[in-house]
């Protein structure tokens, strides 16, 4: 990689998505996200559903070694796995996540931390940058896109409806 950034430096700064895809140099889909974070120095570890029952992801930073690990269970599909890992890294950058240094996360609702991290999540999957270039291409198709961007159709979806509700908000005051 073109930087010896860390985690650290960029929670620093509460690094946006569009933030650290450009400091990473990253331009087009799909966005590696499990890449980033080897990169950025978080472990991430894949275990078994049985050793986090419930747990759909977990953030923790270590009070010793101030190291930081994410698990997640490694029989979800790559979709899932794959926003997992942006949403904890959505807690990295803006979160203080308590003295226990652990976050459990089960279904992604219920406050504006979880808001703020399925945001993050988006928008490091799906960045508008690049959804502007290939969804005209790709006839807003959203399997096609989807597939492209390694995500689910659920968060494609959610996705091209922000980004139409974009263009048109630009027509609007352009047009
Ligand atoms: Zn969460």
């Amino acid at each position: 990689m073109a930087t010896e950034l860390t985690w650290q430096d960029l929670r620093k700064r509460s690094a946006s998505p569009e933030e650290i895809l450009a400091l990473l140099q990253i331009t087009r889909p799909p966005v590696d996200v499990r890449q980033i974070l080897i990169d950025l120095g978080v472990e991430v570890e894949f275990v078994l559903q049985g050793d986090l029952p419930g747990v759909s992801g977990m953030l923790q930073i270590k009070r010793d070694t101030g190291k930081a690990i994410i698990k997640l269970p490694r029989k979800h599909v790559l979709g899932r796995q794959r926003f997992t890992l942006a949403h904890e890294l959505g807690h990295l950058m803006y979160h203080d996540i308590g003295d226990e240094g652990i976050h459990r996360d089960d279904t992604f609702t219920g406050n504006r931390m979880e808001v703020e991290a399925n945001e993050f999540a988006a928008e490091l999957l799906v960045p508008m940058s690049f959804l502007e270039r290939y969804a005209e291409p790709l006839k807003y198709d959203v399997d096609n896109l989807a597939s492209l961007f390694e995500v689910s159709t659920r968060t494609m979806e959610i996705r091209l409806e922000k980004f139409a509700t974009i263009a048109l908000g630009n027509e609007f005051l352009y047009g």
